[in-house]
């Protein structure tokens, strides 16, 4: 059997909901933000519904259901847990013709309640007919993750516009392709911001005629995190699902692109360690050509795209171009790979001070403040080191810290085939060599590192000096 869905207009209709604990509660909540006259009948309440009746918010019958409570109601809903009473109830209303829900009892109501994802007044409401509630829940937080909160402002702010646009723009079509551009362009945007004024400037910008202007595209820097796509935010989600352009970096997981809108247009500009990728300046091209064309670009970049990624260059270039952009940050490498291999960057006992460093080839690591890079008490997080291992180890003992210091390496940190190697820092590029180190990897040194041999929880246990002892 199919079920016909509809939305009901409460606001100032009699609502009787029979029960008065923690689930008639709920549903009284969302009657009351529908504008139902809410009255509920139940030999006793919950301490909110008893105050919101002493505040003459709804109306308290005590005592068990009579059929004297029918009066006047256009809806019922069954919220006790008592199975005869919530027959008796449906009956009773079935017999006057009025809707009833029993909760959680599609057999014995008229209307089922559907769940609901509210971005009011634009709202979603999902039913698999009582047949599958868990499927529906997932569905409904699918859909919460992936519809910003933009979404009701947004819905607000056309419909005060609404006859303003059809008395403008006669024409269907042209009214259709201006309503395309005002979600797409800066109206949009704006919303998310939170600055409902200037998303009005910008619709009625397109309304004075703007609407045959070419169209400026936007760009938003995104990061991808480490590789676990569970990392994304909900933002970089959202982005993803909207963009028609994606240039994406090598880091960027397979995972992570699975999720991006299936018609995208994707562009792998991927610097591979040792080779060369697409230049930086090819990469900014193509950011200025195709925002300039009007689409919706997103820049995806591993971890963070401002730790390490070039970002700020991007960001400079968009700048000095006119090209609107934002920036959804990402968890970077040092925050993840820490994590996903039981190490606490910051430890009451060890360490005070986290310092994010990269040591990709020889300059850079000439160009390091060892001193500070090698205090004790602290805990620094290295990337883009793994051909570099030897000068590391070198510099921080150089530099005071001690032989015995932990380290832990973490390659494809977060992902199914995470490598976690931990030792001490004498040993580090032995180590590394011994046990095959590939990039990406990240080197934790510091104290902390050992907790990990310890803290770890996620994939294969962590290698330690003695694995590679037996080994040999
Ligand atoms: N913007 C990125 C860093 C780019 S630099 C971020 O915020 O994470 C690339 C370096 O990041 C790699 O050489 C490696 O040191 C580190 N890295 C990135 N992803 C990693 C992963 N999954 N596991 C280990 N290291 C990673």
């Amino acid at each position: 059997m199919k079920l016909y869905p509809l939305f009901a207009d409460l606001a100032g209709r009699t609502v009787l909901v029979v029960g008065g604990g923690e689930v008639a509660l709920r549903k009284i909540a969302a009657l009351l933000a529908a504008g139902a006259a809410v009255r509920v009948g139940a030999p006793a309440l919950h301490p909110q519904l008893a105050q919101w009746a002493a505040q003459g918010r709804i109306r308290h019958v005590p005592g068990f259901f009579h059929e004297d409570w029918l009066e006047r109601v256009w809806l019922v809903i069954a919220a006790t847990d008592d199975a005869g009473t919530n027959r008796q109830v449906a009956a009773a209303a079935g017999a006057r013709r009025i809707w009833t829900n029993v909760v959680d009892d599609a057999a014995l109501s008229s209307v089922h309640v559907p769940a609901v994802v509210d971005r009011a007044p634009v709202q979603i409401a999902i039913s698999s007919g009582g047949t599958a509630p868990m499927l529906v829940r997932r569905l409904r937080e699918r859909l919460e993750a992936t519809l910003d909160h933009a979404l009701g402002p947004l819905a607000a702010l056309l419909g005060r516009y609404r006859r303003r646009i059809r008395a403008r723009v006669r024409d269907a079509g042209a009214r259709r392709a201006l309503y395309q551009r005002a979600l797409d362009g800066p109206m949009t945007a704006a919303l998310r911001r939170g600055d409902g004024a200037a998303a009005e400037r910008a619709l009625r910008r397109l309304l004075r005629g703007g609407a045959s202007a070419p169209m400026c595209g936007s760009v938003a820097l995104v990061g991808a995190g480490p590789g676990d796509p569970g990392l994304l935010t909900l933002n970089a989600l959202r982005r993803l699902n909207e963009a028609d352009v994606i240039l994406y970096d090598r880091l960027v997981g397979r995972d992570v692109l699975e999720l991006a809108r299936r018609d995208a247009l994707r562009i792998d500009v991927g610097k591979r360690a040792g080779e060369r990728g697409m230049p930086q300046a090819a990469i900014h091209a193509l950011l200025l050509e195709h925002a300039r064309a009007g689409r919706r670009v997103v820049r995806l970049k591993g971890g963070d795209p401002c730790v390490f990624g070039r970002g700020g260059e991007e960001l400079e270039f968009l700048r000095a171009h006119g090209v609107p952009y934002e920036v959804v940050p990402g968890v970077t490498a040092a925050l993840a790979c820490a994590a996903y291999a039981g190490v606490p960057l910051t430890h009451r006992d060890h360490a005070h001070v986290v310092q994010f460093a990269t040591a990709r080839g020889r300059t850079t690591l000439d160009a390091l403040d060892w001193r500070a890079l090698a205090a004790p008490r602290r805990t620094l997080a290295l990337y883009m080191g793994a051909a570099e291992l030897d000068g590391i180890r070198r510099q921080l003992l150089a530099h005071g810290r001690g032989a015995d210091t932990p380290f832990a390496l973490v390659e494809n940190g977060t992902c199914a085939d995470q490598r976690v190697i931990v030792g001490r820092l004498d040993e580090l590029a032995a180590l590394a060599r011994a046990h095959a180190l590939r990039p990406p990897a990240l080197l934790i040194v510091g104290e902390v590192a050992a907790l990990a041999s310890r803290l770890a929880w996620f994939g294969a246990a962590p290698i330690t000096a003695a694995d590679f002892a037996a080994a040999a």
